[in-house]
């Protein structure tokens, strides 16, 4: 089976207890959960079953272990992860507003994971790799974008794809140099899935079938556009096809697209039908999010199989 790698922020995420809370006052929180666009990802992906490792570093603390010790219980490679003495690991401090907005505090650049860099198990890894996958998020440093460009030419130069999600957070889209790190990535990209308005983000067109038609003619294998609790899209240059999501009740959205994006380019490497690919992706995001914590709403391929006959059983 294809082996996947994805390279990045692995951080604990910390998020207030209600909604409506505010961090300008002390209030009650919970966590820490392992986390980390990037980790959420490999974590999903090796849940599935698929050959996933990481590319990331973290601090000599129980911040970083808990993260360790989570991707290895799902299954994936943690090779490639370095432990810094001296560094903390990377934090996110979450609240939510009333309008389901989120608003982060990050520790991402001046915590362990802004030693992200290309050492010699990152190479080991990337030497049986046929597929990675970057994270809009993990272009948070000039180091870090190195990281990814040169995650993606090892794997171009074995004959691997690359898929891509902008997955931009406000917050570190202020890093400089983001915006032409994200679209040098998207022009190496054969997957593309944005979510919602960052579609937009990468083209000139105002509508959907537009920016869709205008992207695929850069040379995109295919598109597929997260929209949340709607479900999803996919596009290529013969089909285009829309599945609604799954009925469930959102507890924590965060981590849903991650996943969502884990279990499609999983079956996509598989070879598997567009639209089986979208079904499991439709499901893993709806599991996702009926659970507080970005991995904790990570389930085996098993699980996932039966989430689906049950929901046609009661459709
Ligand atoms: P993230 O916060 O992880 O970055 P995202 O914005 O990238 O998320 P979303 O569109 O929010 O991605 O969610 C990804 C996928 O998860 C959706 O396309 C859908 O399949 C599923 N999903 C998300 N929220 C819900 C929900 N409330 N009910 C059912 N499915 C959902
Ligand atoms: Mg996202």
């Amino acid at each position: 089976m294809k082996k996947l790698v994805s390279a990045g922020e692995i951080l604990v995420e910390i998020m207030a207890e209600r909604i409506g809370q505010s961090f300008l006052e002390p209030g009650p929180l919970v966590g820490p959960f392992p986390s980390g666009a990037p980790a959420i990802f490999i974590g999903q992906a090796a849940a599935l079953g698929q050959p996933a490792g990481l590319i990331g570093a973290v601090g000599k603390d129980d911040f970083g272990q808990l993260n360790i010790d989570r991707l290895r219980a799902l299954g994936a490679d943690v090779s490639a992860i370095a432990v810094h003495e001296g560094h903390a690991t990377g934090t996110a401090f979450v609240t939510y507003g009333a309008d389901a907005s989120r608003h982060f505090v990050f520790n991402i650049r001046n915590s362990a994971a802004g030693l992200l860099e290309m050492d010699d198990a990152a190479r080991r890894l990337l030497s049986g790799a046929d597929h990675v996958h970057v994270m809009g998020s993990s272009l948070f440093s000039d180091r870090a974008t190195e990281v990814a460009l040169a995650a993606i030419a090892a794997v171009k130069a074995r004959g691997g794809t690359v898929s891509f999600d902008p997955n931009i957070r406000r917050e570190i889209m202020q890093a400089s140099g983001m915006r032409q790190a994200l679209d040098n990535v998207l022009a190496q990209t054969d997957v593309f899935l944005p979510s919602g308005d960052e579609l937009f983000l990468f083209s000139s067109a105002g509508d959907e079938r537009g920016a869709v038609d205008e992207l695929l003619h850069r040379g995109l294998s295919c598109i597929v556009l997260k929209k949340g609790a709607e479900g999803a899209a996919y596009y290529d240059r013969q089909d285009t096809l829309a599945m609604p999501g799954f009925a469930v009740e959102e507890v924590d959205p965060t981590g849903a697209g991650d996943c969502f994006g884990a279990a499609f380019v999983s079956f996509w490497l598989r070879g598997a039908a567009p639209g089986d690919a979208l079904r499991i992706a439709n499901a893993c995001g709806a599991l996702a999010v009926t659970r507080k914590g970005p991995m904790e709403g990570i389930y085996r391929l098993a699980d996932v199989e039966a989430f689906i006959a049950q929901a046609g059983a009661h459709a």
